[in-house]
C-alpha cells in the first residue's frame, strides 16, 4: 500500500491518495473500502471523508457508496468499486483512491485538530478484505470506537505538511531538512494494518529501549519528560510477558486534547498522560497491530488483552463485579448499539477479568507460555477466538473460565 497525505496549511483538511495491490484468496466481484471518518459521532465532531476518485484494474467500473449506518450527510460508510466480471482467486488486483478528510476542532477521536496540532488515523479508505473471510461490510458503529478489520500490509507512507510542523507517524519518518513552505516526511512499514499521523510544534524526545526506537512528542517539555520513562517501562514490562516488541520503532504523539489513547501500528495517539493508558496502548502493539483481530466482530481479542496487560503490569485487581456482569465477552461492537459504556465494561473490563481469572485457574506459568505461543503463532494475521482456544487447549481450567464468561464457545 502506498499512502500519500498532504495536510493543509491551516490544518483544517488533509488530501490523500492511496494505492493498494492485493491478491484475494477467493473470487471477487468488487473491491470494498471502509470510510471510518464518516462514522456518525465522528462527523458530529466536524470530521468527514469525501472520496474524489476511485478505480481498479481488470476493467473495474464506476465506484459507488452504501450507507452502512454512516452519517446521512456523507457519501456513506462503504466505498465499492465493481468489476464487470468475477475476478478469480489469486489474481493481483490494484485499486487507487483519492480523498479529502476534514478535521474537526478538539474531537476525542482519531481525527481532529487542537491548538497548533492536527491528527488523523484510519483517514484513508480502509481495504475491507480478510483472508479466509472475504469483505467486511459491517455497519459503521454509533460511538467512536474501532470497527474495522484490516490485514497487515507493506506500507509506504508520505506526509506533506507545513514546514513549521513536526510529524509523528507510523514507521517513524525521519526529519526532512528545514525549508520554508512545506516539508515531506516518508516512512516504511513491512507490515501494518493502518497508520496514524500527528502534526504540530511537538517537543520531541528520541530514545532507544530494548532496541526499539521511541520517538515521543508532546506539547511541552514537562509532559514529554513525564511520558518517556512510562513508555520505556511499558515496552520493557510488556516484552517480558508477550515477546519481542513487534516493530523497530514506536512513535507517540501526546496531543493537547483529552479522551484516552488510540493505538495504531508502530504509533499511538495519546489524549491522556496516565500510566494505565500508556501500558494499555503499548500492549495493543502486540494485540491488534501484530496479532490482528476483527475489531468489529471480536473486539475483545485486542481490548480485553490490552486491559489484561494493564492489570498484569501494574499489578491491579480486575474491576469489581466485572466477571459476573451479564453478557458474553465475545460480542460484536455493533451489537451494543448506542450503549457505549456497556461495550467498554463487557469488552474491556469483563474480558480482562476473565483472562486474569483464567490465568489464575490454569496456573500463571503455563498460561503465560500459552499466551506467548498464541502471539507468535498468530503474528501478522487476523486471529479469531478459536485461535486462542487452540493456544490454551491444554489448560482446561482456563478454557472453562473463558467459556463461562462468554469469551469462547
Ligand atoms: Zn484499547
Amino acid at each position: 500500500m502506498t499512502l500519500d497525505f498532504t495536510l493543509a496549511g491551516n490544518h483544517h483538511s488533509v488530501r490523500g491518495t492511496e494505492k493498494i495491490s492485493f491478491r484475494p484468496d477467493r473470487p471477487i466481484t468488487e473491491v470494498v473500502f471502509r470510510l471510518t471518518a464518516n462514522t456518525r459521532p465522528t462527523v458530529q465532531e466536524g470530521n468527514k471523508i469525501v472520496v474524489t476518485s476511485a478505480s481498479a484494474d481488470h476493467g473495474a467500473g464506476k465506484y459507488r457508496f452504501t450507507a452502512a449506518n454512516a452519517d446521512p450527510g456523507t457519501q456513506g460508510g462503504l466505498l465499492h468499486i465493481p468489476f464487470g466480471r468475477t475476478i478469480p482467486a489469486g489474481t493481483t488486483v490494484t485499486a487507487t483512491t483519492a480523498f479529502e478528510v476534514t478535521l474537526g476542532q478538539n474531537s476525542f477521536d482519531r481525527f481532529g485538530r487542537a491548538g497548533g496540532f492536527a491528527y488523523f488515523a484510519s483517514a484513508q479508505p480502509l481495504l475491507a478484505w480478510q483472508r479466509g473471510f472475504g469483505w467486511h461490510m459491517e455497519n459503521l458503529i454509533n460511538f467512536p470506537a474501532e470497527s474495522a478489520t484490516s490485514e497487515a500490509m507493506n506500507v509506504d507512507l508520505a506526509v506533506t505538511a507545513p514546514a513549521r510542523d513536526v510529524i509523528i507517524a507510523s514507521g517513524d519518518p525521519a526529519d526532512p531538512a528545514k525549508t520554508s513552505g512545506t516539508r515531506r516526511w516518508t516512512s516504511h512499514l513491512d507490515a501494518a494494518r493502518d497508520v496514524s499521523v500527528a502534526a504540530g510544534p511537538f517537543a520531541i524526545s528520541d530514545t532507544t529501549v530494548n532496541g526499539v526506537k521511541l520517538r515521543l512528542g508532546a506539547p511541552d517539555a514537562q509532559t514529554r519528560n513525564q511520558l518517556v520513562p512510562e513508555f520505556h517501562r511499558a515496552i520493557v514490562e510488556l516484552t517480558k510477558r508477550f515477546g519481542p516488541f513487534p516493530f523497530p520503532s514506536l512513535s507517540v504523539a501526546r496531543l493537547p486534547a483529552e479522551g484516552g489513547g488510540i493505538e495504531y501500528p508502530g504509533s499511538i495517539l495519546m489524549l491522556d498522560s496516565s500510566r494505565l493508558v500508556v501500558v494499555h496502548e503499548t500492549a495493543h502493539q502486540w494485540f491488534y497491530a501484530m496479532v490482528g483481530d476483527s475489531q468489529a466482530l471480536h473486539p475483545w481479542l485486542d481490548e480485553a488483552f490490552a486491559q489484561y496487560a494493564e492489570n498484569l503490569v501494574n499489578n491491579d485487581q480486575p474491576q469489581d463485579n466485572a466477571l459476573t456482569a451479564p453478557g458474553p465477552v465475545d460480542a460484536s461492537t455493533e451489537s451494543y448499539g448506542q450503549a457505549v459504556q456497556r461495550y467498554y465494561f463487557i469488552t474491556y473490563n469483563k474480558g480482562a477479568a476473565a483472562l486474569l481469572a483464567a490465568r489464575a485457574a490454569a496456573g500463571p506459568g503455563n498460561w503465560d507460555r500459552a499466551v506467548r505461543c498464541y502471539a507468535d503463532a498468530n503474528a501478522w494475521r487476523i486471529a479469531v477466538p478459536a485461535d486462542f482456544a487452540q493456544a490454551i487447549k491444554d489448560l482446561p481450567a482456563g478454557i472453562a473460565v473463558l467459556r463461562t464468561a462468554g469469551a469462547l464457545k
